[in-house]
């Protein structure tokens, strides 16, 4: 029987741990913790409905533990992982080459083996672009977007997604405004360009307080959430975590569309004030999906098949 989880010990024995599993497990999903991670229940169906002869396993790896875990993929026979928290940045430096949107992200979220080679790559801000153009039609490029977490390893990856999109307006905040201020400073030249905004810049780092968003958020179209405010399962969240939106309902209009990246609630605190104030909101299933989507596409070179994926995670929930 496979394990739900298995740990750096299980990978240094791995022929004998895993001996008589059929199909092989040659994917996995590295984080830490990572017994939460919903990448196998969306993977295994994907593999099967392809027809091939793989399976998708979780690996719980420490910080400390991750040089190793890299080095034994090639040995193990693996075609690939994923990287979840916290090791996406740490990954970036493991690897033998990393292509171009991962160096720019500061982050790996898929590995790939070829060879004796670990070559990386950064899917989480793709899969939101393919995620908010399937929940609401539109196009990120087009969009004014606020991103609320644009310090953390989600903000980062989807800020410089809307750097390379050419987003029309993009306003980083973060609890740590240095941190925001920070990125701002590092996407000021995507945004050199002019364009028809409103009376606001092009991009800005707001603070994390009332003031600002009310400032802000009439010349806003998309809001994003990439911070874990409202994630059940959150390490030490208390009740208001929980249960305050991150923007009060009062702030939203009815032409905010709302994108929360959470995907452990089905209507967080942020989506439920969205729909107070008649405003369309989605939840990160569909990033979680997209981004998954583009792994398999990068691990085999063709199509995932995204409806037996999508209905695969639905089918958890
Ligand atoms: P991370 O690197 O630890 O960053 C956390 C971010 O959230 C930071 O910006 C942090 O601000 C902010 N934050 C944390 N607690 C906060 C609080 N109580 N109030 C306000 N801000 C707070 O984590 P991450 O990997 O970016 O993940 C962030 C979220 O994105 C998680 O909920 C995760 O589930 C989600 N995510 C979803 C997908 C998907 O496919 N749907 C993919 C990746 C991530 P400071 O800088 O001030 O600490």
């Amino acid at each position: 029987m496979p394990k739900d989880v298995y740990t750096m010990a299980d990978l240094r024995e791995w022929s004998s741990v895993t001996a008589g599993e059929s199909p092989p497990i040659r994917l996995s999903v590295f984080g830490d913790p990572v017994a939460h991670s919903r990448s196998p229940q969306m993977h295994n169906p994907a593999l099967q409905a392809a027809g091939i002869a793989a399976a998708y396993a979780r690996l719980h790896i420490l910080a400390d533990e991750l040089p190793e875990a890299f080095r034994l993929l090639p040995e193990h026979d693996f075609i690939g992982a994923n990287v979840t928290i916290p090791h996406k940045a740490a990954a970036l430096a493991l690897m033998d080459e990393a292509d171009p949107q991962a160096r720019r992200t500061g982050g790996v979220n898929t590995v790939v083996v070829e060879g004796r080679k670990l070559i990386g790559y950064s899917t989480d801000g793709p899969g939101i672009v393919r995620a908010v153009r399937a929940d609401f039609g539109v196009d990120m490029r087009d969009l004014r977007v606020l991103i609320l977490g644009a310090g953390g390893g989600a903000g980062r990856a989807i800020a410089v997604q809307c750097a390379i999109e050419g987003c029309a307006r993009l306003v980083l905040v973060n609890r740590t405004f240095e941190r925001a201020q920070a990125l701002a400073a590092e996407l000021a030249p995507d945004f050199r360009e002019t364009r028809v905004t409103g009376p606001l810049m092009r991009l800005e780092a707001a603070p994390w307080d009332g003031a600002a968003f009310a400032r802000q958020l009439p010349f806003i179209d998309l809001i994003i959430n990439a911070t874990p405010v409202g994630m059940v399962g959150m390490a030490g969240s208390g009740p208001d975590f929980l249960r305050l939106s991150p923007i009060p309902a009062s702030l939203l209009r009815p032409h905010h569309l709302v994108y929360d990246t959470v995907y452990t609630v089905d209507r967080t605190p942020l989506l439920l004030a969205a729909a107070e104030a008649g405003a369309r909101g989605s939840n990160g299933l569909s990033m979680l999906l997209h981004q998954g989507a583009l792994s398999f596409e990068i691990w085999f070179g063709r199509p995932a098949p995204l409806e037996v994926m999508r209905g695969a995670l639905l089918s958890v929930t």
